[in-house]
Protein backbone atom coordinates (compact mmCIF):
# COMPACT_ATOMS: atom_id res chain seq x y z
CA UNK A 1 0.00 0.00 0.00
CA UNK A 2 1.33 3.61 -1.10
CA UNK A 3 0.70 6.55 -0.29
CA UNK A 4 3.34 8.71 -1.80
CA UNK A 5 0.47 10.72 -3.75
CA UNK A 6 -0.42 11.73 -0.52
CA UNK A 7 1.63 15.33 0.85
CA UNK A 8 1.82 14.03 4.42
CA UNK A 9 2.79 11.24 5.78
CA UNK A 10 0.91 8.41 6.44
CA UNK A 11 1.17 6.00 9.42
CA UNK A 12 0.03 4.50 12.98
CA UNK A 13 2.91 6.69 14.51
CA UNK A 14 0.84 9.80 14.01
CA UNK A 15 -1.83 8.43 16.32
CA UNK A 16 -1.41 9.92 19.37
CA UNK A 17 -0.83 13.57 17.03
CA UNK A 18 -2.89 17.01 19.16
CA UNK A 19 -3.82 19.73 17.18
CA UNK A 20 -4.69 22.88 19.23
CA UNK A 21 -7.00 25.24 18.09
CA UNK A 22 -4.61 27.99 17.57
CA UNK A 23 -2.49 25.17 14.74
CA UNK A 24 -5.40 24.07 13.03
CA UNK A 25 -6.38 25.08 9.64
CA UNK A 26 -9.85 24.02 10.28
CA UNK A 27 -12.32 21.95 12.36
CA UNK A 28 -14.51 19.41 11.16
CA UNK A 29 -17.48 18.16 13.66
CA UNK A 30 -17.26 19.06 16.60
CA UNK A 31 -19.07 20.36 19.85
CA UNK A 32 -19.85 23.73 18.33
CA UNK A 33 -21.01 22.16 14.89
CA UNK A 34 -25.02 21.21 14.94
CA UNK A 35 -24.42 17.82 12.48
CA UNK A 36 -22.25 15.61 11.72
CA UNK A 37 -21.80 11.86 11.43
CA UNK A 38 -19.55 9.06 10.54
CA UNK A 39 -21.30 5.83 9.29
CA UNK A 40 -19.64 2.74 7.61
CA UNK A 41 -22.58 0.32 5.79
CA UNK A 42 -21.87 -3.30 4.71
CA UNK A 43 -23.15 -3.16 0.57
CA UNK A 44 -23.63 -6.26 -1.99
CA UNK A 45 -20.71 -5.26 -3.71
CA UNK A 46 -22.18 -4.99 -7.46
CA UNK A 47 -23.25 -1.54 -5.70
CA UNK A 48 -20.15 -0.30 -4.75
CA UNK A 49 -17.99 1.71 -7.25
CA UNK A 50 -14.48 0.38 -5.67
CA UNK A 51 -11.97 3.71 -4.80
CA UNK A 52 -14.91 6.07 -5.36
CA UNK A 53 -14.54 8.98 -3.47
CA UNK A 54 -16.94 11.62 -3.62
CA UNK A 55 -17.57 15.34 -1.76
CA UNK A 56 -20.57 16.85 -1.13
CA UNK A 57 -20.20 20.17 -0.25
CA UNK A 58 -16.84 22.66 -0.05
CA UNK A 59 -13.51 21.60 -0.52
CA UNK A 60 -11.07 22.72 1.72
CA UNK A 61 -9.41 25.08 -0.35
CA UNK A 62 -13.24 26.83 -0.18
CA UNK A 63 -12.77 26.81 3.41
CA UNK A 64 -12.20 30.17 5.57
CA UNK A 65 -8.74 29.20 7.98
CA UNK A 66 -9.85 28.65 11.30
CA UNK A 67 -13.71 28.20 10.37
CA UNK A 68 -15.74 25.34 11.97
CA UNK A 69 -17.69 23.13 9.20
CA UNK A 70 -19.94 20.14 9.04
CA UNK A 71 -18.44 16.63 8.30
CA UNK A 72 -20.26 13.83 7.34
CA UNK A 73 -18.43 10.61 6.42
CA UNK A 74 -19.85 7.64 4.67
CA UNK A 75 -17.98 4.48 4.09
CA UNK A 76 -19.88 1.79 2.26
CA UNK A 77 -17.72 -1.55 1.91
CA UNK A 78 -18.55 -4.93 0.52
CA UNK A 79 -17.39 -8.50 0.25
CA UNK A 80 -18.31 -12.21 0.48
CA UNK A 81 -17.87 -12.47 3.94
CA UNK A 82 -19.42 -9.50 4.94
CA UNK A 83 -22.45 -8.96 7.15
CA UNK A 84 -23.88 -5.77 8.96
CA UNK A 85 -23.37 -7.05 12.46
CA UNK A 86 -19.53 -5.87 11.49
CA UNK A 87 -20.48 -2.42 10.49
CA UNK A 88 -20.17 -0.82 13.68
CA UNK A 89 -16.59 -2.56 14.15
CA UNK A 90 -15.45 -1.36 11.46
CA UNK A 91 -17.10 2.49 11.81
CA UNK A 92 -15.15 2.60 15.11
CA UNK A 93 -11.62 2.33 12.60
CA UNK A 94 -12.18 5.55 11.31
CA UNK A 95 -10.99 7.16 14.24
CA UNK A 96 -7.85 5.19 14.34
CA UNK A 97 -7.10 5.50 9.97
CA UNK A 98 -7.85 9.05 10.10
CA UNK A 99 -5.42 9.54 13.13
CA UNK A 100 -3.19 7.69 10.72
CA UNK A 101 -2.69 11.31 8.64
CA UNK A 102 -0.06 13.33 10.11
CA UNK A 103 -2.05 16.87 10.38
CA UNK A 104 -4.85 15.05 11.17
CA UNK A 105 -6.72 14.28 14.56
CA UNK A 106 -9.90 12.62 15.22
CA UNK A 107 -11.51 12.38 18.00
CA UNK A 108 -14.58 10.31 19.06
CA UNK A 109 -17.27 8.62 17.19
CA UNK A 110 -21.02 8.36 15.77
CA UNK A 111 -22.20 11.47 15.88
CA UNK A 112 -20.18 13.23 18.08
CA UNK A 113 -17.09 12.74 15.53
CA UNK A 114 -14.47 15.74 15.78
CA UNK A 115 -11.63 16.29 13.65
CA UNK A 116 -9.27 18.99 13.49
CA UNK A 117 -6.42 19.64 10.32
CA UNK A 118 -3.28 21.77 10.94
CA UNK A 119 -2.18 24.54 9.26
CA UNK A 120 1.23 22.44 8.33
CA UNK A 121 -0.72 19.76 6.68
CA UNK A 122 -2.90 22.26 4.51
CA UNK A 123 0.39 24.13 3.46
CA UNK A 124 2.05 20.85 2.42
CA UNK A 125 -0.23 20.47 0.36
CA UNK A 126 -3.22 18.84 2.24
CA UNK A 127 -6.07 20.37 0.80
CA UNK A 128 -8.44 18.63 -0.62
CA UNK A 129 -10.85 16.18 1.54
CA UNK A 130 -10.60 13.66 -1.13
CA UNK A 131 -7.24 12.71 -0.17
CA UNK A 132 -8.87 11.68 3.43
CA UNK A 133 -11.70 9.26 1.75
CA UNK A 134 -8.74 7.84 -0.72
CA UNK A 135 -6.67 7.46 2.76
CA UNK A 136 -9.36 5.92 4.45
CA UNK A 137 -10.46 2.89 1.39
CA UNK A 138 -6.48 1.86 1.33
CA UNK A 139 -6.22 1.34 5.44
CA UNK A 140 -9.38 -0.44 5.18
CA UNK A 141 -8.88 -3.09 2.93
CA UNK A 142 -5.48 -3.26 3.98
CA UNK A 143 -6.21 -3.61 7.31
CA UNK A 144 -9.81 -5.56 7.16
CA UNK A 145 -8.69 -8.10 4.05
CA UNK A 146 -12.03 -8.64 3.92
CA UNK A 147 -13.05 -5.83 2.95
CA UNK A 148 -12.62 -6.53 -0.95
CA UNK A 149 -14.46 -2.78 -2.24
CA UNK A 150 -15.31 0.26 -0.34
CA UNK A 151 -16.51 3.74 -1.84
CA UNK A 152 -16.59 6.79 0.55
CA UNK A 153 -18.89 9.90 0.57
CA UNK A 154 -18.03 12.89 2.42
CA UNK A 155 -20.50 15.73 3.26
CA UNK A 156 -19.52 19.00 4.41
CA UNK A 157 -22.94 20.97 3.22
CA UNK A 158 -24.79 22.28 5.77
CA UNK A 159 -27.86 21.26 3.67
CA UNK A 160 -26.98 18.12 1.99
CA UNK A 161 -25.60 16.63 5.59
CA UNK A 162 -29.73 16.48 6.89
CA UNK A 163 -30.69 13.50 5.40
CA UNK A 164 -27.27 11.09 5.82
CA UNK A 165 -27.25 12.41 9.51
CA UNK A 166 -30.50 11.84 9.90
CA UNK A 167 -30.57 8.12 8.40
CA UNK A 168 -26.97 7.42 10.29
CA UNK A 169 -29.28 8.73 13.48
CA UNK A 170 -31.76 5.55 12.74
CA UNK A 171 -28.80 3.54 12.63
CA UNK A 172 -27.43 4.02 15.71
CA UNK A 173 -30.71 3.52 17.37
CA UNK A 174 -31.38 0.60 15.75
CA UNK A 175 -28.34 -1.45 16.93
CA UNK A 176 -28.52 -0.02 20.41
CA UNK A 177 -32.25 -0.89 20.88
CA UNK A 178 -31.48 -4.42 19.49
CA UNK A 179 -28.56 -4.32 22.40
CA UNK A 180 -31.16 -3.34 24.71
CA UNK A 181 -33.39 -6.40 24.63
CA UNK A 182 -30.31 -8.92 26.02
CA UNK A 183 -28.70 -9.06 29.48
CA UNK A 184 -25.58 -10.39 30.91
CA UNK A 185 -27.25 -13.46 32.42
CA UNK A 186 -28.83 -14.48 28.55
CA UNK A 187 -25.29 -15.21 27.55
CA UNK A 188 -22.10 -17.41 28.20
CA UNK A 189 -19.43 -15.43 25.76
CA UNK A 190 -18.07 -11.92 26.84
CA UNK A 191 -15.91 -10.05 24.71
CA UNK A 192 -12.97 -7.76 24.95
CA UNK A 193 -11.54 -4.60 22.50
CA UNK A 194 -8.12 -3.02 23.38
CA UNK A 195 -8.05 -0.98 20.54
CA UNK A 196 -7.72 2.35 22.40
CA UNK A 197 -4.56 0.80 23.84
CA UNK A 198 -2.22 3.02 21.17
CA UNK A 199 -3.57 6.01 23.63
CA UNK A 200 -4.22 4.15 26.98
CA UNK A 201 -1.74 1.57 27.04
CA UNK A 202 -2.82 -0.04 30.27
CA UNK A 203 -6.85 0.28 29.19
CA UNK A 204 -8.90 -2.60 27.97
CA UNK A 205 -12.88 -2.55 27.27
CA UNK A 206 -14.91 -5.67 28.73
CA UNK A 207 -17.69 -5.63 26.59
CA UNK A 208 -21.03 -7.37 27.91
CA UNK A 209 -25.10 -7.34 26.78
CA UNK A 210 -25.27 -4.83 29.67
CA UNK A 211 -22.38 -2.75 29.52
CA UNK A 212 -22.04 -1.43 26.05
CA UNK A 213 -18.49 -0.61 25.26
CA UNK A 214 -17.47 2.77 26.81
CA UNK A 215 -16.93 4.72 23.68
CA UNK A 216 -21.00 3.97 22.79
CA UNK A 217 -19.96 1.85 19.16
CA UNK A 218 -19.69 -1.18 20.28
CA UNK A 219 -21.83 -3.52 21.28
CA UNK A 220 -22.40 -7.17 22.14
CA UNK A 221 -23.49 -8.80 18.96
CA UNK A 222 -20.66 -6.28 17.11
CA UNK A 223 -17.94 -7.58 19.28
CA UNK A 224 -19.38 -10.93 18.38
CA UNK A 225 -19.12 -10.56 14.74
CA UNK A 226 -15.62 -8.62 15.25
CA UNK A 227 -14.30 -11.77 17.29
CA UNK A 228 -15.75 -14.22 14.58
CA UNK A 229 -13.88 -12.95 11.94
CA UNK A 230 -11.01 -12.14 13.33
CA UNK A 231 -10.08 -14.20 16.66
CA UNK A 232 -6.95 -12.85 16.54
CA UNK A 233 -7.48 -9.05 16.08
CA UNK A 234 -8.32 -6.24 18.93
CA UNK A 235 -11.77 -7.66 19.66
CA UNK A 236 -11.34 -10.87 20.97
CA UNK A 237 -13.99 -13.48 23.08
CA UNK A 238 -13.56 -13.33 26.66
CA UNK A 239 -15.08 -16.49 29.17
CA UNK A 240 -16.60 -15.16 31.62
CA UNK A 241 -15.70 -17.49 33.86
CA UNK A 242 -17.06 -17.64 37.64
CA UNK A 243 -19.09 -14.79 38.61
CA UNK A 244 -17.56 -13.59 41.88
CA UNK A 245 -19.97 -11.66 42.72
CA UNK A 246 -23.57 -10.86 41.19
CA UNK A 247 -24.02 -7.47 42.32
CA UNK A 248 -20.72 -6.21 41.78
CA UNK A 249 -20.41 -8.20 37.91
CA UNK A 250 -17.31 -9.81 38.81
CA UNK A 251 -16.15 -12.63 37.16
CA UNK A 252 -13.25 -14.70 37.20
CA UNK A 253 -12.84 -14.72 33.71
CA UNK A 254 -12.95 -11.00 32.94
CA UNK A 255 -10.08 -10.37 35.51
CA UNK A 256 -7.87 -12.68 34.10
CA UNK A 257 -8.03 -10.89 30.86
CA UNK A 258 -7.75 -7.50 31.87
CA UNK A 259 -4.89 -8.41 34.26
CA UNK A 260 -3.31 -10.45 31.48
CA UNK A 261 -3.89 -7.51 28.56
CA UNK A 262 -3.04 -4.10 31.33
CA UNK A 263 0.16 -6.01 31.82
CA UNK A 264 -0.46 -6.54 35.41
CA UNK A 265 -1.71 -2.95 36.33
CA UNK A 266 -5.34 -3.67 36.93
CA UNK A 267 -6.38 -6.77 38.71
CA UNK A 268 -10.07 -6.88 39.26
CA UNK A 269 -12.94 -4.91 37.61
CA UNK A 270 -16.28 -4.37 39.15
CA UNK A 271 -18.42 -4.39 35.68
CA UNK A 272 -21.65 -2.79 38.08
CA UNK A 273 -19.22 -0.11 39.58
CA UNK A 274 -18.17 3.41 39.58
CA UNK A 275 -16.66 3.58 43.10
CA UNK A 276 -14.62 -0.16 44.08
CA UNK A 277 -12.74 -1.76 41.43
CA UNK A 278 -14.44 -0.04 38.36
CA UNK A 279 -13.98 -0.56 34.89
CA UNK A 280 -10.65 1.54 33.23
CA UNK A 281 -11.78 4.63 31.00
CA UNK A 282 -9.49 5.21 28.32
CA UNK A 283 -10.40 8.91 26.40
CA UNK A 284 -13.24 7.97 24.32
CA UNK A 285 -16.29 7.36 26.59
CA UNK A 286 -19.86 9.27 25.80
CA UNK A 287 -20.53 9.98 29.63
CA UNK A 288 -18.89 10.35 32.93
CA UNK A 289 -20.46 8.75 35.66
CA UNK A 290 -19.32 11.04 38.93
CA UNK A 291 -19.67 10.35 42.45
CA UNK A 292 -21.41 13.49 44.32
CA UNK A 293 -19.81 13.21 48.41
CA UNK A 294 -21.91 16.03 49.38
CA UNK A 295 -24.95 13.74 48.62
CA UNK A 296 -23.70 11.00 50.79
CA UNK A 297 -24.22 8.19 47.93
CA UNK A 298 -25.23 10.28 45.02
CA UNK A 299 -23.80 10.40 41.18
CA UNK A 300 -24.14 12.76 38.17
CA UNK A 301 -23.81 12.08 34.91
CA UNK A 302 -22.21 13.87 32.31
CA UNK A 303 -21.62 13.62 28.68
CA UNK A 304 -19.56 15.23 26.17
CA UNK A 305 -22.44 17.45 24.65
CA UNK A 306 -22.84 19.38 28.16
CA UNK A 307 -21.89 23.00 27.45
CA UNK A 308 -20.80 24.18 30.80
CA UNK A 309 -20.34 22.48 34.15
CA UNK A 310 -21.90 20.04 35.71
CA UNK A 311 -23.49 20.17 39.26
CA UNK A 312 -19.91 19.60 40.96
CA UNK A 313 -18.34 22.99 39.10
CA UNK A 314 -16.72 20.97 36.76
CA UNK A 315 -17.24 20.89 33.25
CA UNK A 316 -16.70 17.73 31.10
CA UNK A 317 -13.12 18.44 29.72
CA UNK A 318 -11.68 18.65 33.64
CA UNK A 319 -13.52 15.45 34.89
CA UNK A 320 -12.46 13.55 31.53
CA UNK A 321 -8.64 14.48 32.77
CA UNK A 322 -9.15 12.45 36.02
CA UNK A 323 -11.29 9.72 34.37
CA UNK A 324 -9.28 8.40 31.44
CA UNK A 325 -6.12 7.65 30.88
CA UNK A 326 -6.31 3.26 31.57
CA UNK A 327 -6.62 3.90 35.10
CA UNK A 328 -9.22 2.93 37.71
CA UNK A 329 -10.45 5.89 39.00
CA UNK A 330 -13.35 5.72 41.86
CA UNK A 331 -15.60 7.85 42.18
CA UNK A 332 -15.01 9.07 38.28
CA UNK A 333 -16.10 6.25 35.65
CA UNK A 334 -16.58 6.36 31.68
CA UNK A 335 -19.34 5.07 30.40
CA UNK A 336 -21.69 4.37 27.58
CA UNK A 337 -25.06 6.65 27.49
CA UNK A 338 -27.07 2.63 26.75
CA UNK A 339 -25.10 1.64 29.93
CA UNK A 340 -27.33 3.99 31.83
CA UNK A 341 -30.15 2.25 30.71
CA UNK A 342 -29.31 -1.27 31.48
CA UNK A 343 -30.61 -2.49 34.50
CA UNK A 344 -27.28 -3.68 35.52
CA UNK A 345 -26.28 0.48 35.54
CA UNK A 346 -23.82 0.81 38.85
CA UNK A 347 -25.52 -1.50 40.83
CA UNK A 348 -23.17 -1.94 43.10
CA UNK A 349 -23.32 1.36 43.96
CA UNK A 350 -27.21 1.94 44.00
CA UNK A 351 -28.07 2.18 40.22
CA UNK A 352 -30.18 4.28 38.61
CA UNK A 353 -31.57 5.12 41.91
CA UNK A 354 -28.86 7.02 43.19
CA UNK A 355 -28.12 9.30 40.19
CA UNK A 356 -29.10 12.61 41.47
CA UNK A 357 -27.86 15.19 38.44
CA UNK A 358 -28.05 14.81 35.14
CA UNK A 359 -26.62 17.17 32.09
CA UNK A 360 -29.81 18.20 30.09
CA UNK A 361 -28.53 17.02 27.03
CA UNK A 362 -27.79 13.22 28.28
CA UNK A 363 -31.25 13.15 29.95
CA UNK A 364 -32.73 14.12 26.93
CA UNK A 365 -31.53 11.60 24.90
CA UNK A 366 -32.56 8.66 27.47
CA UNK A 367 -35.75 10.11 29.02
CA UNK A 368 -38.44 8.15 27.71
CA UNK A 369 -36.11 4.74 28.31
CA UNK A 370 -35.38 5.80 32.37
CA UNK A 371 -37.68 4.18 34.58
CA UNK A 372 -40.77 6.08 35.16
CA UNK A 373 -40.88 6.69 38.81
CA UNK A 374 -37.14 8.43 38.73
CA UNK A 375 -36.59 10.41 35.47
CA UNK A 376 -38.52 13.57 36.60
CA UNK A 377 -36.74 13.11 39.97
CA UNK A 378 -33.25 13.71 38.77
CA UNK A 379 -32.83 17.69 38.14
CA UNK A 380 -30.69 18.98 34.91
CA UNK A 381 -29.12 22.30 34.97
CA UNK A 382 -32.24 24.04 34.74
CA UNK A 383 -33.66 22.81 37.73
CA UNK A 384 -30.79 23.29 40.01
CA UNK A 385 -27.89 25.58 40.08
CA UNK A 386 -25.43 24.55 43.02
CA UNK A 387 -25.24 22.16 45.45
CA UNK A 388 -27.33 23.24 47.71
CA UNK A 389 -30.04 23.70 45.62
CA UNK A 390 -29.77 20.48 44.57
CA UNK A 391 -30.32 18.79 47.52
CA UNK A 392 -32.71 20.98 48.32
CA UNK A 393 -34.60 19.49 44.91
CA UNK A 394 -34.04 16.33 45.96
CA UNK A 395 -36.15 16.69 49.66
CA UNK A 396 -38.98 18.36 47.70
CA UNK A 397 -38.80 15.78 44.74
CA UNK A 398 -38.49 12.53 47.20
CA UNK A 399 -35.85 11.33 45.37
CA UNK A 400 -35.44 8.03 46.55
CA UNK A 401 -31.76 8.97 48.14
CA UNK A 402 -33.36 11.40 50.65
CA UNK A 403 -34.52 8.09 52.52
CA UNK A 404 -31.02 6.56 52.88
CA UNK A 405 -28.52 6.74 56.14
CA UNK A 406 -25.80 8.19 53.84
CA UNK A 407 -27.88 10.66 52.30
CA UNK A 408 -29.03 11.86 55.84
CA UNK A 409 -25.60 11.54 57.40
CA UNK A 410 -24.12 13.85 54.52
CA UNK A 411 -26.78 16.75 55.27
CA UNK A 412 -26.37 16.52 58.98
CA UNK A 413 -30.06 15.05 59.00
CA UNK A 414 -29.49 11.57 60.42
CA UNK A 415 -30.54 10.42 63.80
CA UNK A 416 -27.42 9.65 65.83
CA UNK A 417 -28.09 6.56 67.01
CA UNK A 418 -28.25 5.63 63.20
CA UNK A 419 -25.03 6.67 62.49
CA UNK A 420 -23.50 4.31 65.33
CA UNK A 421 -25.62 1.44 64.08
CA UNK A 422 -23.32 2.25 60.73
CA UNK A 423 -20.02 2.17 61.96
CA UNK A 424 -20.57 -0.87 64.40
CA UNK A 425 -21.67 -3.46 61.15
CA UNK A 426 -18.70 -5.55 60.76
CA UNK A 427 -16.72 -4.87 57.47
CA UNK A 428 -18.67 -1.84 56.72
CA UNK A 429 -17.90 -0.36 53.57
CA UNK A 430 -18.65 3.51 54.27
CA UNK A 431 -18.78 5.52 51.34
CA UNK A 432 -16.81 8.72 50.36
CA UNK A 433 -18.08 11.60 51.95
CA UNK A 434 -19.27 13.75 54.95
CA UNK A 435 -19.52 11.80 58.07
CA UNK A 436 -19.83 13.60 60.85
CA UNK A 437 -19.51 11.58 64.69
CA UNK A 438 -19.09 13.35 68.19
CA UNK A 439 -16.24 12.05 70.33
CA UNK A 440 -17.73 12.60 73.92
CA UNK A 441 -15.43 13.91 76.72
CA UNK A 442 -14.75 11.90 79.98
CA UNK A 443 -17.54 12.99 82.02
CA UNK A 444 -19.84 13.00 79.23
CA UNK A 445 -19.71 16.81 78.33
CA UNK A 446 -18.12 18.82 75.66
CA UNK A 447 -15.81 16.92 73.69
CA UNK A 448 -15.21 16.88 70.04
CA UNK A 449 -16.95 16.88 66.56
CA UNK A 450 -15.27 14.96 64.41
CA UNK A 451 -15.75 16.07 60.42
CA UNK A 452 -14.46 13.33 57.86
CA UNK A 453 -14.75 14.92 53.89
CA UNK A 454 -14.29 12.89 50.90
CA UNK A 455 -13.30 9.75 52.84
CA UNK A 456 -13.33 6.29 52.37
CA UNK A 457 -13.23 4.18 55.32
CA UNK A 458 -12.92 0.31 55.51
CA UNK A 459 -12.54 -1.37 58.52
CA UNK A 460 -13.22 -5.31 59.57
CA UNK A 461 -14.61 -4.36 63.07
CA UNK A 462 -14.36 -1.29 65.03
CA UNK A 463 -13.61 -1.47 69.19
CA UNK A 464 -14.91 0.96 71.24
CA UNK A 465 -12.92 0.81 74.63
CA UNK A 466 -12.82 2.80 77.63
CA UNK A 467 -9.94 5.09 78.44
CA UNK A 468 -9.66 4.46 82.47
CA UNK A 469 -7.46 7.52 83.86
CA UNK A 470 -4.16 5.84 85.26
CA UNK A 471 -4.02 7.14 88.91
CA UNK A 472 -0.58 8.19 90.08
CA UNK A 473 1.60 6.44 92.79
CA UNK A 474 1.88 7.78 95.61
FE1 LIG B 1 -12.55 -0.57 21.82
FE2 LIG B 1 -13.22 0.36 24.18
FE3 LIG B 1 -11.74 1.84 22.57
FE4 LIG B 1 -14.33 1.46 22.06
S1 LIG B 1 -13.45 2.52 23.83
S2 LIG B 1 -12.66 1.30 20.60
S3 LIG B 1 -14.57 -0.67 22.75
S4 LIG B 1 -11.15 -0.10 23.53
ZN1 LIG C 1 -10.93 4.81 23.73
Amino acid sequence: MSFSDIPVDVGPVYEGERIRANQMFVELGGPKVEKHFELVRVKPESEIEDNKVELIGPNLTEMEEGGRYPIGILVEVGGPQLEEDLEAVFERRIHEFCNYINGVMHLNQRYTNWMRISKQAYEKGLNDLKMLGAVLIRLFKAELPIIKKAQVTLYTDPEKIQEPHAMAMKIYEARDERARGLHDEDVDMFYGCVLCQSFAPTHVCCITPDRTSLCGSINWFDARAAAKVDPKGPIFEVPPGKCLNDLAGEYEGINEMVKKRSLGEIERVYLYSGMEYPHTSCGCFEAIDFFIPETGIGHGIIDRNHPGVAINGLPFSAMANTTGGGKQAPGFNGISIQYIVSPKFQQYDGGINVVVWMGKSVKERIYDLLPEDIRDKIPTEEDVNDLGDLIQWLQEHEHPIVNTPEFQAAVGGAEEEEEEEEYEAEGAMLPMGTMAMTVPGVGGVGGFKVILKNCKIHAESIIIKKIEPKRKKK
